[in-house]
């Protein structure tokens, strides 16, 4: 869609700024040129023009953050909020609209509260996965935190764009119980339970009385997030992480189909992953440090790099928890059901104690609740390696998955690229993540990874499938897929973004939503 103008969200910009600067401090507060150098998505496919901020905001309280709204109110000037800002492969900490101030919440870090006997933490925006682990550890406590694949990231800004991580806990929104929330025009809210002064129940049950509103403020524009329960795992007593690695590329479709009777069997209970040998290979070594040649990888220097590495064509790594006994029950039902895949292969950690293991002993920490960096690697397949990621989610079946692969891995191959994906296990989903990495100097593998991308995302919507998060630079793309009844699901966030937010100063364009001052008609899209 075209914005009329930037005009509009500038007026006011020094102004609304000054102001900032007087609740702030000059410390707290940088303005345009500064904001720019440092709110940026570091894995840029555009002009970093595209989606530069118009100043940025450090505010240390959720009075602060309803301040810097009635701000904005006044001069009309549009906000980006951000937790930790790693939102990498989807946009890092830019805005989605050039000239937006970050509202950069990272200052905001304080746990405000564990509550061992009923597993739950109430956090601010800026508690990272690795501060929340070293918290717990710090207090004594026995919880475990579902951490994503990078510690680095904030536990309530993932959880509200919907990201996942790999123990039974990986759903992060579904394990948010409680919101506090600042409305677009300074309001605060407290969801569920937090509407009983003085409860004890605000992190135990989640719907309250009346509608259940916390999903309008998941990848959403409607509101500022300032804290969030989140249930936390309690130690099961014991935990063996495993790999299954299965031979042939067209293994895929019975390796899915397996592992959806093992999870809703109750077999497997965590959110496992399904990965191609390219992926983990590139979590492991560079690209030339395996492949000579220029160009992706052919299918016969994948073949021998999956001999080379001792991996499988696809790899399943997921974990059985409990006690001994059970965890042998499961795993004998596990390798029993396998074996029906000619060459399939099951690993503990300790079978693999080389460099062969390294991805199994990394996601050995993820599957018990130790968050890690170790998926940086991944950016070192090639100099100066970024990555964009493109998402759908399929139903979990075999069929799907290997349907989705085959056009995927073709569409690659037409734009210079190889396929590297992991299949994420949910409840009934995959979230089928495919990865795109490109060389962030180069302007032209730029604009062909985002065509590569903007292709998939419009390829997955003719075989029905739809994206479940994107890039910044394919928002609007992604929202405009979800058209049923002439974009029934669009009309409806509207509706909900002019009522709320009537200056449409909160997040312009945040998932393809618009609010009425900057959209044009729909025809006209
Ligand atoms: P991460 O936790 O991975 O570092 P970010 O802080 O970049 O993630 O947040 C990811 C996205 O979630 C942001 O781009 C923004 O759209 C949204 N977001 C993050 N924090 C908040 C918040 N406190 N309130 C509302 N939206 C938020």
């Amino acid at each position: 869609m075209t914005v009329q103008t930037t005009r509009s969200h500038n007026r006011g910009l020094a102004n609304a700024l000054g102001e900032m600067r007087d609740l702030l401090g000059d410390d707290n507060v940088l303005g345009q040129e500064e904001a720019a150098a440092r709110y940026i998505d570091p894995y840029k496919v555009e002009d970093d023009a595209q989606f530069a901020p118009g100043g940025a905001v450090r505010p240390t309280s959720a009075e602060d953050v309803q301040e810097i709204v009635r701000i904005a109110n006044r001069h009309i000037v549009a906000l980006s909020p951000i937790s930790t800002g790693r939102n990498n492969a989807y946009g890092g900490s830019a805005p989605r609209m050039a000239g937006a101030v970050v509202v950069d919440l990272g200052s905001m870090n304080r746990v405000l509260e564990v509550d061992e006997e009923l597993g739950y933490a109430l956090v601010e925006p800026g508690v990272s996965y690795l501060d929340l682990h070293a918290h717990l550890r710090e207090i004594g406590s026995e919880l475990w935190v579902d951490t994503a694949d990078l510690g680095w990231g904030s536990v309530l800004g993932n959880a509200l764009e919907r990201g996942v991580g790999f123990t039974p806990y990986g759903d992060h929104f579904g394990h948010i119980c409680g919101m506090e929330v600042v409305l677009p025009e300074g309001d605060l809210l407290r969801t569920g339970m937090g509407g009983i002064e003085g409860n004890n129940t605000w992190g135990a049950y989640k719907y309250g009385f009346g509608p259940y509103v916390d999903g309008l403020f998941s990848q959403s524009n409607l509101g500022i997030v300032t804290k969030i329960g989140i249930w936390l795992m309690k130690n099961p007593g014991g935990a063996k992480v495993f790999m299954v690695g299965v031979p042939r590329e067209e293994d895929l479709e019975q390796c899915v189909d397996i592992v959806r009777e093992l999870k809703l069997g109750g077999v497997i209970r965590n959110q496992c992953t399904v990965r191609h040998v390219l992926f983990d290979a590139a979590t492991m070594l560079s690209k030339e440090q395996l492949y000579s040649e220029e160009g992706p990888v052919t299918p016969g220097g994948i073949r021998e790099m999956q001999d080379r590495l001792d991996l499988g064509y696809w790899n399943l790594y997921a974990a059985v928890y409990g006690d001994e006994v059970e965890m042998q029950a499961s795993l004998d039902k596990i390798a029993s059901a396998y074996s029906v895949i000619p060459g399939a292969r099951l690993y503990l950690p300790e079978d693999r104690p080389g460099p062969e293991g390294g991805v199994l002993r990394s996601r050995q920490q993820v599957m018990t609740g130790q968050p890690n960096l170790n998926e940086l690697k991944l950016l070192e397949w090639i100099p100066n390696g970024g990555h964009i990621d493109v998402s759908p989610i399929l139903p979990m079946k075999g069929a799907d998955a290997w349907q989705q692969y085959q056009s995927m891995n073709a569409r690659c191959r037409q734009y210079g690229h190889n396929y590297f994906s992991s299949f994420i296990f949910g409840n009934r989903e995959i979230r089928h993540i495919a990865t795109f990495l490109f060389d962030t100097e180069s302007a032209p593998e730029r604009e062909n990874v985002l065509a590569l991308a903007k292709q998939l995302v419009s390829d997955a919507a003719d075989s029905g499938y739809g994206e479940y998060r994107g890039h910044i630079a394919m928002m609007d793309e992604i929202a405009a897929t979800f058209s049923w009844n002439e974009h029934a699901q669009m009309r409806f966030y509207e509706r909900l973004k002019d009522a709320l937010d009537p200056n449409g100063v909160l997040a312009p364009g945040k998932q393809g939503v618009w609010p009425a001052r900057l959209r044009t008609e729909r025809e006209e899209r």
